[in-house]
């Protein structure tokens, strides 16, 4: 099945898109200017491969691709409640409650927390974990009998407030990065703009048709087998036919959901940020990261970024 990459493909997401209020509509003119960023193809490849398998045993917030820590560990024997859990350590919780407000203090988060706060079939459970430090990872997910998703547990770090990703596969959350040091974001924002990643995996997973995810999560494991095996020969056929049945190369469908993910921190993001001049310096790095690294994906951020665009126009007309 092909990939799916396109925006209109996804009811909930276009929904999300939607919710974006309008302040800034300088964004689209700085996105808009994405393509004028570009670093050699072969080079980019190397490095996401490099990443990818760095990130896999890497405490770095990321996502749970091949689902390898989600299995297995979570079973239900019939539906479980739906709604969402809150499974916090007692010496997290101070901080945890923090983060959460932060993540509702701004519509965009409000309405995601409430859609499975509500949500009338599947449980969403939030933990925080001392294992992972900055890092978060969204998981365990569990399909009904009917293919929809059930559960799925987001587990973050205990200390999410700190440190950014590699701009590779995060050009949202990387790009907060210099303001959180220079101390004009907080922490607690950057804690929020990686709930809202973790959020955005559950909801482009829970859009996704679950034999398609499984079937993905199968077979780049199939994948990485012969890779290991044949001395990651990636001309081996294969490698070809197992990405021919599952739509897209791993690298493919990682970035794709990586960016889903990251398009929801954005959007957060996008509500959240209010000051004229941190809206700028932050979509400046964003512009800049997304052309250096997500060239392909740049419609999707784009999109954030226009319907902001669009909302103003119609708020100021209105007016
Ligand atoms: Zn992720």
């Amino acid at each position: 099945m092909k990939r799916q990459t396109d925006i209109a493909r996804y009811p909930l997401d276009a929904a999300l898109t939607l919710i974006v209020m309008s302040r800034c509509p300088s964004l689209f003119a700085v996105l808009a200017s994405l393509l004028l960023f570009a670093i050699p193809a072969h080079l980019k490849a190397q490095q996401r491969t490099e990443l990818r398998h760095s990130a896999l045993s890497s405490p770095e917030l990321r996502s749970s691709p091949s689902g390898t820590d989600a299995r297995n560990d979570h079973i239900y024997s019939s539906q479980p409640k739906p709604g969402i859990e809150e499974i916090i350590p007692e010496q997290y919780k101070r901080r945890y409650q923090e983060w959460k407000s932060e993540f509702l203090a701004c519509e965009t988060g409000r309405r995601q927390w409430e859609t499975y706060a509500h949500h009338p079939g599947l449980l969403l459970t939030i933990t925080v974990s001392g294992e992972k430090r900055n890092g978060a990872i969204t998981g365990k997910f569990k399909w009904g009998d009917s293919g929809n998703l059930i559960a799925a547990t987001i587990t973050l770090g205990y200390r999410i407030d700190e440190g950014s990703p590699d701009p590779i596969y995060y050009p949202v959350l990387s790009s907060l990065g210099p303001l959180v040091d220079s101390g004009a974001i907080s922490g607690r924002i950057l804690a929020a703009a990686k709930i809202a990643h973790e959020f955005g995996h559950v909801n482009q997973t829970a859009l996704t048709p679950g034999a398609l995810y499984q079937l993905q999560d199968r077979l780049i494991r199939v994948h990485e087998e012969i890779l290991l095996r044949n001395g990651h020969n990636t001309l081996d056929p294969r490698l070809m036919e197992l990405a021919q049945e599952m739509g897209a190369t791993p690298e493919q469908i990682w970035e794709d959901r990586e960016y889903w993910a990251e398009r929801n921190a954005m959007l957060y993001l996008d509500d959240r940020i209010t000051e004229e001049r941190l809206r700028r310096s932050l979509s400046a790095n964003i512009n800049r990261t997304v052309g250096l690294y997500a060239k392909g994906y740049d419609k999707r951020f784009i999109q954030v970024a226009r319907s902001r665009h669009t909302a103003a126009e119609k708020f100021v007309s209105a007016k």
